[in-house]
């Protein structure tokens, strides 16, 4: 222990690397990571109120793109986070389960509010009771309608799913067989 420590225990001396000129070594899974969740791309499937929400959240009061999200996709294939925000229909079910298939891997899914959740307030024959009954949803976003903290909220768990996702889920034998499960192969 060197005589700075003794004087005082509390301060630790940096590591190599961390302060002044060095290098830090992480792995490729890391980098790839951090890359992937300060930029996502969401495409927003917006059919009701939600949708307002989302709008707010992405003015400039809350502006979405301080988290490198201010690109909004509507063609499915160059967009890598899917939002659906507002009731969703049964009629719209196949609809939906299309846009989250040409997606490309890898993607991700936030349900927003209850609507998209669990059906909400809507518990009648022609709405869905949820979207992770035809598609895999990785946060769900509860409120009716949530508001734009809430949003952003989901947007950092995502985040934080995506900065720390494996390089090989998405060929694991526990992805396959939930993409079976909801008969997407
Ligand atoms: S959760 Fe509430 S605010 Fe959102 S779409 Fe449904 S009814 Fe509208």
């Amino acid at each position: 222990m060197s005589d700075k420590q003794i004087i005082n225990p509390d301060i630790v001396e940096s590591p190599e690397g961390i302060s002044g000129q060095g290098f830090f070594a992480t792995s490729f899974e890391k980098a790839v990571g951090l890359a992937r969740k300060n930029s996502l791309w969401p495409l927003p499937f917006a059919t009701s109120c939600c949708g307002i929400e989302f709008m707010a959240t992405m003015g400039s009061h809350y502006d979405l793109a301080r988290f490198g999200s201010e690109r909004l996709s509507f063609s499915p294939r160059q967009s890598d986070l899917l939002m659906v925000m507002g009731t969703v229909a049964k009629k719209m079910g196949p609809v939906l389960r299309e846009v989250y298939i040409q997606m490309a891997e890898p993607k991700w899914v936030i349900a927003v509010g209850a609507c998209a959740s669990s059906g909400g307030i809507f518990d009648t024959y022609s709405v869905l009771q949820g979207i992770d009954r035809i598609i895999p949803v990785d946060v769900f976003v509860p409120g009716c309608p949530p508001r734009p903290e809430q949003i952003i909220n989901g947007i950092l768990k995502i985040q934080e799913l995506v900065g720390n996702e494996s390089l090989r889920r998405r060929n694991s034998k526990e992805y396959n067989e939930m993409m079976k499960h909801y008969q997407m192969e």
